[in-house]
């Protein structure tokens, strides 16, 4: 049993921020607070090769500045035609200050150069949490879909406009938040983290 009150989540990313918290909303009695809340004010380097190691990157790096619990994600996107590309590099695939819609292009024109209009693809997250008990645990999110070469919706963010999941015929960009947060990657790692932090927190 431990009494966690505070968590710092490891991201400046609004998006994430307000996703990871309606979805977190459910547990009562833990705060859950940006690194802006937390008065942290650094981009930690993503120089990882793989999800783990940025997420854990990203929650040591926060949690020896400040010593209380941390969480931090890496996610990626993973296309079976490209080989599992963008994946660890989704932020950056068409260059370090690639914006969305230029990831989004370069995605279409790839596939294009293979005669494709479509192939299967699934988003990952992996949450990596680390408190002051020594507990460095990992939590992986996986959603099945597949990437099209049109971009439909105007929700979300990052991918979305080009991912549809498995048994929907919309994309991503055209559900709403509360509809992609129920079976969302990011969702489901953070649901196999809530279930542990209720187990942590009993
Ligand atoms: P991050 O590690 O969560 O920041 O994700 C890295 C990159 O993967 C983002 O910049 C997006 O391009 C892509 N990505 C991650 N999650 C999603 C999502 O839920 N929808 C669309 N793109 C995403």
């Amino acid at each position: 049993m431990s009494n966690i009150e505070k968590i710092i989540l490891a991201s400046n990313n609004k998006h994430k921020i307000s996703e990871l918290k309606s979805i977190l909303n459910g547990l009562s009695n833990v705060q859950l607070l940006s690194l802006e809340e937390a008065n942290i004010f650094i981009d930690v380097e993503e120089t990882g090769n793989t999800l783990n190691e940025n997420a854990y990157l990203k929650a040591s790096e926060i949690f020896n500045i400040t010593g209380v619990p941390v969480i931090a994600d890496d996610s990626g996107l993973f296309v079976e035609a490209l080989d599992g590309e963008p994946g660890v590099y989704s932020s950056r695939y068409a260059g370090l200050n690639a914006t969305y819609s230029d990831n989004c292009e370069k995605l279409i024109s790839e596939l294009k150069k293979k005669n494709l209009t479509e192939s299967n693809a699934e988003f990952r997250t992996v949450i990596c949490f680390m408190d002051d008990k020594n507990n460095e645990k990992y939590f992986e999110g996986i959603v099945k879909g597949k990437i099209i070469t049109e971009q439909l919706g105007d929700k979300g963010f990052g991918y979305d406009p080009l991912f549809i999941p498995e048994g929907l015929d919309k994309t991503f960009a055209q559900l709403t938040d509360e509809e992609k947060n129920k079976l969302s990657h990011r969702a489901n790692a953070v649901y196999k983290f809530t279930e542990f932090l209720k187990k942590l927190i009993q």
